[in-house]
């Protein structure tokens, strides 16, 4: 097995599924059958997930509203996307535990990096939520920044594109996929991979990230099986 401890990032935006807000069930219990085929073969997976799809920090801020409030909203709001995959998870019995970088003592615990370590090691998978607990960042900095903490062997950012492109391949059909590039490419070529605080945490603890396609399923398991997909950035 390549990878013994995985970061999984998933964001907000890809759990509405097909809809315009929220939480689309069908997409939510698809990434938790995900979740557990891998977590089944031994691999320790933790897992961040964004906001998007309920709330962002900038939207405040358009409607005149003060940011770092609108980041706090923000934060909430992994928190509540959290709370569901960690439901989903459990519904398909595995074990789960929601460690989270604001207090909200009732229904998660707070982060603490020994302890997040010692649940990976039993064998629970492990959400972190509410990001990194500070407005200002977002949950690809929380994802870096945990996966670094926890000592993950790699990052999987989970998008719906299936990796890093020379252009947007929404936009531009001439486009052509990166298989593996590395930091200084990516930040050469002014390619978008993650925001610049998470790219930078990345490339200065030699933290590879692989970006890939979540919404077909079965492709995270064919990733860690060794398939090679997806963009592979790393020194
Ligand atoms: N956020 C924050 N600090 C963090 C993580 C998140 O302030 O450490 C806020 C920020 O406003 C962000 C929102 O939470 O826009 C939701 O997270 P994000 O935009 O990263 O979600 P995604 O794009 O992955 O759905």
């Amino acid at each position: 097995m390549k990878y013994h401890r995985i970061l999984l990032k998933l964001s907000g935006e890809a759990l509405m599924g097909q809809q315009q807000y929220g939480i689309d069930a069908e997409r939510l219990m698809q990434y938790a059958s995900e979740i557990k085929s891998v977590a089944a073969t031994g691999v320790q997976v933790a897992v961040v997930i964004g906001g998007g799809n309920i709330y962002r920090g900038v939207q405040a801020e358009a409607f005149g509203l003060d940011r770092v409030q609108g980041d706090y909203m923000g934060m909430l709001a992994t928190v509540i996307n959290s709370m569901a995959l960690q439901s989903a998870l459990e519904k398909l019995e595995v074990s789960t535990r929601l460690l989270s970088g604001l207090t909200i003592q009732r229904v998660c615990e707070p982060y603490i990096r020994r302890r997040a370590v010692r649940h990976l090691e039993k064998g629970r998978v492990v959400i972190f939520g509410a990001g990194i607990g500070s407005p200002y960042f977002t949950t690809d900095s929380a994802a870096s920044l945990r996966a670094i903490e926890i000592e993950a062997d790699v990052v999987l950012k989970g998008t719906r594109v299936d990796g890093i492109y020379t252009a947007d391949p929404e936009k531009d059909p001439t486009a052509t996929r990166y298989h593996e590039i590395t930091f200084d490419e990516v930040l050469n070529k002014n390619l978008n991979v993650m925001d610049m605080t998470a790219f930078t945490l990345c490339k200065e603890n030699n933290l590879p990230i692989i970006v890939f396609d979540m919404n077909t399923p079965g492709n995270l398991q064919r990733l860690l099986d060794g398939e090679s997909m997806g963009t592979l950035v790393s020194d």
